[in-house]
């Protein structure tokens, strides 16, 4: 600590790249301060920084950090915790450029594990990271702001959210709990043969489309008594709630009744969400997939058969390869992606659906023989991906009833609370009998198929666009449309996952399923980092199986 000091001392008034020598590990009273990346020049990104803190002077409790799902959520609080202090100090120095700016990570309403706090499972040490604007005054070295950074606002910081000492105790007690109750609903969800559960209580809707806050005075959810389940969780005790089993299940209603507010929360909530989000007690199965239209997306030599067949342009769609999809093929291609990735539940908004990729009508359907029609609508096979695959499938459908004859569930949103009206829907249903031809095709998947993944070029940089994608090099990946990718760091580290794989494997063909598995497993060894090589570790957030194999999927493009 002293010789930083006496370092960044020395320094004042010199040019700004003499910063790069305070690189290194440096000992404070309750933590180890590491600058890890130092910034060109005052306009650059921020240096990186990260400080430890070790397990006994942290003196976290060992029993909030040894199970995963506990360790998650403490991480989850302490890094909020950290990031309100840090918002508090920053741009307190001053100087040019971005002189003074300290930053962490801000993690929305997700708890997911984060790179920029990490608790370790075996001693409990703590470990923030996080950014500062070296201080300039033009392009020369301000060393008293940066000592006042690093020796008088940043220590009271780290102390207050690194140290249980200082924590709200009962907050994070609060927080473990509930992350042992979210864990028991998702366990529970499994042992009921449950693919979502909303707890009576919950807030669904948001504050505004710009805001994933929940909306004050909405109505709470109430499940119809014909759906009610009581699971009983460790903390909070019994908790009752709609259990949604496995199967085809509608979500019906008029317009504006609360369907696509019920199904955005199953989409959200295949992550455990904070106290206070209102859908804390709601859980969707964890591999749980939207899907939708994507028209434009590009498809590289997949099979698409079980849902078109027969191009008027002879193209084989058991390798089916385009630059640019319709909305039929685009969604027949995330849907098959879906299933290959190892999803068990489907979610789909008919507002977001190609038409004819859903259904066709009696009258279509007679002036249109099956045969001359690529289309395989997905109400034929709706069934048939629960039945052959156990591929569940709950599904927002506002104007067309022909669905009532393959659902297993209806439910019917009204005035934003939810009714089971199966067997109503059934027998009006009778009346109007489905007159399509039922495919009797198996459903076969070619899910190993191998892709020509293009070699990294050197040096090739990320830069990412929000949820909307990235670049790597010279390559735009449009991901705007894997809707259930949560905030720049988790498409961060799925960027990071196709760079890791274009170096690891770039230039060959290679089985689909080899590459997402392989990033698996260095996720679940190595944690959320070891998509980094060398110690500079930017923020980002553990994504999914599906997100990676749809961002490959989007990647790959067809030799046409
Ligand atoms: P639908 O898909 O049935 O047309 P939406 O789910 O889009 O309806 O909901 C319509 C509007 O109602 C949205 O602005 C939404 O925020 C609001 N809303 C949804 N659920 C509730 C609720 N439980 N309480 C109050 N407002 C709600
Ligand atoms: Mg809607």
């Amino acid at each position: 600590m002293r010789e930083l000091q006496s370092k960044i001392r020395g320094m004042d008034h010199r040019g700004y790249p003499a910063y790069k020598g305070l690189k290194g590990k440096y000992r404070f009273n309750k933590y180890e301060l590491s600058i890890d990346h130092v910034q060109g020049d005052p306009f650059a990104s921020p240096s990186s920084l990260s400080v430890r803190i070790a397990g006994k002077m942290a003196g976290i409790p060992e029993e909030y950090y040894k199970e995963k799902h506990r360790r998650v959520a403490l991480e989850d609080f302490l890094l909020r915790g950290f990031a309100a202090g840090v918002e508090k100090i920053s741009f307190q120095a001053k100087g040019s450029g971005k002189s003074g700016l300290v930053a962490a990570s801000r993690p929305g309403q997700e708890i997911m594990e984060r790179s920029a706090c990490q608790v370790n499972k075996d001693n409990g040490q703590v470990l923030f990271r996080f950014a500062v604007g070296f201080p300039a005054r033009g392009r020369s070295i301000a060393a008293e702001e940066l000592e006042k950074i690093l020796f008088r606002l940043l220590p009271p910081v780290v102390e207050k959210a690194g140290l249980y000492g200082n924590l709200n105790q009962k907050a994070l007690a609060d927080v473990v709990e509930l992350a042992d109750d979210q864990k028991a609903i998702r366990d529970q969800m499994k042992e009921m043969g449950l693919v979502a559960f909303v707890a009576d209580g919950s807030v669904l809707p948001r504050e505004s489309g710009v805001s994933e806050r929940p909306m004050r005075n909405a109505v709470e959810f109430i499940s119809p008594d014909s759906m009610k389940v009581v699971l009983q969780l460790p903390h909070k005790g019994e908790c009752s709630g709609m259990g949604i089993p496995q199967g085809v299940t509608l979500i019906v209603g008029g317009g504006y009744h609360g369907k696509s507010t019920l199904l955005k929360t199953l989409e959200k909530t295949v992550y455990p969400h904070i106290i206070g989000d209102g859908r804390e007690y709601a859980a969707t199965d964890e591999s749980g997939m939207k899907i939708r239209a994507e028209d434009g997306r590009s498809v590289c030599e997949e099979d698409i058969s079980p849902f078109i067949r027969n191009l008027p342009n002879g193209k084989d769609t058991a390798c089916f390869s385009t630059l640019d999809a319709s909305g039929s093929t685009s969604q027949a291609a995330n849907t098959v992606e879906a299933v290959w990735a190892g999803s068990h539940l489907l979610l789909i908004d008919e507002d977001t659906s190609a038409t004819n990729f859903m259904i066709r009508d009696e009258l279509m359907e007679q002036v249109i023989a099956a045969k001359k029609e690529p289309i395989v609508p997905f109400i034929k096979r709706v069934g048939q991906l629960y039945q052959e695959k156990g591929i569940s499938t709950i599904l927002v459908v506002g104007s067309c009833g022909a669905f009532f004859h393959v659902a297993d569930k209806v439910i019917q949103m009204d005035r934003y609370l939810p009714k089971e009206i199966t067997e109503e829907a059934k027998e009006a249903a009778k009346a109007f009998p489905l007159a399509m031809e039922s495919e009797t095709g198996k459903m076969d998947f070619l899910d190993n198929r191998s892709v020509y993944l293009p070699k990294a070029e050197e040096r090739s940089k990320i830069k990412v666009m929000g949820t909307d994608g990235f670049s790597f090099g010279k390559k735009q990946v449009d991901l705007r449309y894997l809707e259930q990718i949560t905030d720049s760091e988790q498409m961060l580290a799925i960027a990071k996952a196709l760079e890791y794989l274009s170096r690891r494997y770039g230039g060959k063909k290679i089985k689909l399923s080899e590459l997402v598995d392989d990033v698996e497993s260095l996720l679940r060894q190595e944690g959320i980092s070891g998509l980094c090589e060398g110690n500079v570790i930017p923020n980002m957030a553990m994504p999914r199986r599906m997100e990676i194999a749809g961002c490959i999927n989007r990647y790959i493009k067809p030799r046409l």
